[in-house]
């Protein structure tokens, strides 16, 4: 069935269910002219959005719009972990052209619902539209952070070190395993194409270290390490350098590397959409802080670099020679 023979309304009454994880906190939620939520007292609230469109973010091919769901909602938790908070309550914003099946509209915010129960979301309202012709897809988030426990960009001080959560490029080689451009085990595709359609938003990592305490700044990894460490250097007023030995890279994705002949740092200083997280740290805590974020979710942090002086500017050390590295990442408008 398409999209234009159940209209709007009948479209916003097919997703318009299981929404709720946690209705607590909802007074009203989809079926009103606006969301009504309880907020608790004491915390501040984090507001972020980010867009999806069809043909510039995501391909349509086959079954893959659960897939597609996931990731939009899960680049928006990962901005909230970021800042330190836990996401609470979704608005979820839809263009779709009308001859779109509604079996596939549906199997996107199956995806988008997935994650939100995997992070404790309340979707909680939306816009239906139509699109002359790509899909899109925008969702607003909103989360909560204790006052003294949110993570600017700003903080970062010379002295602190760089550490990054996980590994980093597994989603820009799950890319090369979607695009057919090289192939590995069965095994190493299976991991690199997870990876790569559901990314692990740091949310309970980002609660572990904020309670130990002694991260000074933090950015989610959506653009490429080497993309977010300029964004933590300009807000901080200060300079990095980032060692290519010490970053964290899975073995598979050291094989598609090698397989396209490609650089491996395009993969974990300028690969897309990991959403691990950068934080800096006080290097008296970075030892307590690497075993609080373990031991309580399993993932590891690994120090990749440290914040020096900005006349020293952002800096990659490889093979013992100090390279610029390059504000590069994906930017949409240039060529
Ligand atoms: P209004 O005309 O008052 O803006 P709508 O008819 O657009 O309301 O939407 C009806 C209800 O359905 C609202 O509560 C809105 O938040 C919700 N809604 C609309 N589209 C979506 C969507 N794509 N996802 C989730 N909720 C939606
Ligand atoms: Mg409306």
């Amino acid at each position: 069935m398409k999209v234009r023979q159940v209209g709007e309304f009948g479209l916003i009454d097919i997703i318009k269910d299981n929404t709720l994880v946690d209705p607590s906190s909802v007074v009203a939620g989809i079926g009103d002219d606006t969301a009504v939520l309880k907020h608790p007292s004491g915390k501040l609230l984090l507001a972020t959005t980010d867009m999806m469109i069809e043909n510039i973010h995501f391909i349509i091919s086959g079954d893959n719009g659960r897939q597609i769901g996931y990731r939009v909602m899960a680049a928006n938790v990962s901005d909230i972990a970021s800042m330190g908070g836990r996401p609470t309550h979704a608005i979820i914003s839809i263009g779709v052209h009308p001859d779109m099946e509604v079996s596939f509209v549906e199997s996107v915010y199956e995806g988008m619902k997935a994650c939100s129960r995997d992070y404790g979301v309340n979707i909680v309202g939306g816009d239906t539209v139509t699109s002359p012709d790509n899909l899109v897809l925008n969702v607003a988030l909103l989360g909560l952070v204790d006052p003294d426990k949110y993570l600017p960009r700003s903080g970062a001080r010379p002295g602190d070190l760089v550490m990054v959560t996980n590994v980093l490029g597994d989603s820009r080689a799950g890319l090369d395993i979607v695009l057919g451009r090289c192939s590995i085990s069965q095994e190493g595709e299976k991991y690199l194409l997870d990876r790569h359609y559901y990314s692990n938003p740091r949310v309970e990592e980002m609660a572990a270290g904020t309670a130990c305490g002694g991260i000074t700044a933090a950015d989610d990894i959506s653009d490429g390490l080497g993309s977010e460490i300029h964004e933590i250097a300009d807000a901080s007023g200060v300079g990095a350098i980032l060692k290519f030995e010490d970053l964290p890279v899975s073995d598979y994705t050291r094989e598609v590397a090698e397989k396209t002949n490609t650089d491996l740092i395009e993969y974990c200083l300028f690969g897309g959409e990991d959403f691990e997280v950068v934080i800096t740290v006080d290097p008296r805590k970075a030892d307590a802080l690497a075993e609080a974020v373990e031991s309580a979710t399993g993932t590891k942090l690994t120090v990749v670099g440290e914040i020096v002086d900005k006349s020293e500017g952002v800096k990659l050390l490889r093979n013992n020679s100090l390279h610029v590295l390059p504000k590069k990442g994906y930017s949409h408008f240039k060529k």
